[in-house]
């Protein structure tokens, strides 16, 4: 890695979230398949702002651009726009858990395969792609990146089956994971989520083109019509024929990340048929029910638990009001800052609403708790503007396990409640009480009922640590058996 990228940050002081790993995007048959590319990952730069990238076909060959950073900035330009050429294009945006942060990692990826050319772009993280990779490399595959994602390229590259399609099923078969990958090649595009549907793709229309994306909000940017999600499993070869739909793998039960409605998704999105900013208000009030307490006035940690909020306060009847003011303006293409003033992170990005809180008893909202260093800072910064008690909710239950379908996570070590119990943990960030949500509850507000149904619905693992696949890599994690987690679940 080297120096000035290891010190590339793009958000210092944003250490105390899960953090989603990529957003993609893919438009076919469109004028400008870039420009509206570049639309595209703006909508989803939320999922990654580490780096993104473009690779655009024009019926001669293929034109990549790929760079550090926001979309805005690399991809607003006219010079970079102009020589991606072409109606069809992919575009990824990034933040990376696996790989090293360098731009030989930036995706979309491209190899020139005897087939023809071949870019992909990857949501998700691939759970067997280092065992993969060493029999790869003992076969005598040569990798130019760290990412999990070349292991693919690889894999259709060394297939023994006779065309594109064939071979990258055959890839797919392989795998194990999470994946919403779409890819490019000279005869169009290929979109394809994995059969538990983990990660998120759907489908719109714009005019005469075919867009693909990680989430609605991407489609509502550029002014393409909503068709439906992409179905667990499903994989879509749109070319000049149109719109082909293959399910190329046996039916499973799907296992969607739960963690989309709670907070890596943007608010403005639909998925499946739900609206994920209403799921996070009936999440706010799911936790009224389940653990109100007397209060004056209900206030998010902005912005993710701001849905949340309003849906607590709405249920329970206390006021809403904005406790916390949160700065725009930082945390963008950041360089690393130092010690001497790493310590005001959290005063950068939020700040007390003195006049509205002085003397109140707060509940105060956030989706999530990961390492907890935020939630001790954002409490003790209440207590001095004067907030007479703190009271925090939870919007989600306990984040107890590391994710490994592509979000970032600490260690389980790492995890506040794999470590502490609920009264440590209250004593720890020093509130007046602390209440999660239950994982049941979280059912409750998706519109599943987890206690009639036989098998969750969701993948749930970072909260439940029943991870639906098997984590080929990580031998050294501890796999529960599923049946017991279940039983644990049902009765
Ligand atoms: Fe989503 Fe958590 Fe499952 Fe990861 S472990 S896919 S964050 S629900």
């Amino acid at each position: 890695m080297s120096q000035s990228l290891a010190n590339y940050s793009t958000n210092p002081f944003d250490d105390d979230k899960l953090r989603e790993e990529c957003g993609v995007f893919g438009v076919y048959g469109a004028e400008g398949a870039a420009a509206i590319s570049a639309l595209g990952l703006h909508a989803l730069q939320h999922r990654g702002q580490e780096a993104a990238g473009i690779t655009s076909f024009d019926g001669k060959g293929f034109h990549t651009h790929r760079a550090m950073g926001h979309v805005a900035g690399n991809f607003d330009r006219q010079d970079v726009i102009e020589h991606l050429p072409g109606s069809t294009a992919i575009g990824h945006v990034r933040y990376s858990t696996t790989g090293e942060v360098s731009l030989r990692n930036v995706q979309p990826l491209f190899a020139e395969l005897a087939s023809g050319g071949f870019a992909v772009a990857h949501n998700g993280n691939l759970t067997n792609a280092g065992t993969l990779r060493r029999e790869l490399v003992r076969q005598g595959s040569i990798f130019q990146s760290t990412s999990d994602t070349e292991t693919i390229i690889h894999l259709v590259a060394t297939s023994s089956y006779r065309t594109l399609l064939d071979r990258f099923i055959d890839a797919l078969r392989k795998i194990q994971g999470a994946y919403s990958l779409i890819c490019l090649t000279s005869e169009g595009m290929i979109a394809v989520r994995d059969p538990l549907g983990i990660r998120p793709l759907v489908l719109g229309r714009l005019n005469d083109a075919y867009i693909v994306a990680s989430e609605t909000c991407a489609l509502d940017i550029v002014g393409a019509t909503f068709l439906r999600s992409l179905e667990p499993g499903e994989l879509v070869v749109i070319s000049e024929r149109g719109l082909e739909s293959h399910k190329p793998f046996q039916q499973t039960r799907a296992r969607p990340c739960i963690f989309e409605h709670v907070y890596f998704a943007r608010p403005d999105s639909i998925f499946d048929g739900l609206s994920v900013y209403e799921i996070r208000k009936r999440i706010g009030a799911q936790l009224a029910i389940e653990s109100g307490v007397e209060a004056d006035m209900v206030v998010p940690v902005p912005d993710s638990g701001t849905p949340a909020a309003i849906g607590y306060a709405q249920a329970s009847g206390l006021p809403f009001e904005l406790g916390i003011i949160r700065s725009h303006y930082i945390g963008r293409t950041f360089i690393q800052p130092g010690d001497h003033i790493r310590h005001l992170g959290v005063k950068l990005k939020h700040n007390a609403n003195r006049a509205q809180i002085e003397g109140k008893r707060l509940v105060l909202i956030d989706d999530s708790i990961v390492r907890g260093t935020t939630s001790v800072k954002i409490v003790q910064m209440l207590r001095d503007a004067g907030a007479a008690e703190v009271h925090m909710r939870i919007a989600s239950p306990p984040t107890r396990h590391s994710c490994f379908y592509g979000v970032d996570t600490p260690e389980r070590s790492k995890l506040l409640a794999a470590q502490m119990d609920i009264e440590a943990m209250t004593k720890y960030i020093r509130a007046d009480s602390l209440a999660f949500l239950t994982i049941d509850g979280l059912y409750r507000a998706v519109g599943e009922d987890a206690r009639t149904n036989t098998a969750p619905q969701y993948c749930d693992a970072c909260f439940t640590g029943d991870y639906p696949t098997r984590l080929v890599d990580r031998e050294d994690v501890e796999q529960p058996n599923q049946l017991a987690l279940l039983a644990e679940r049902v009765i």
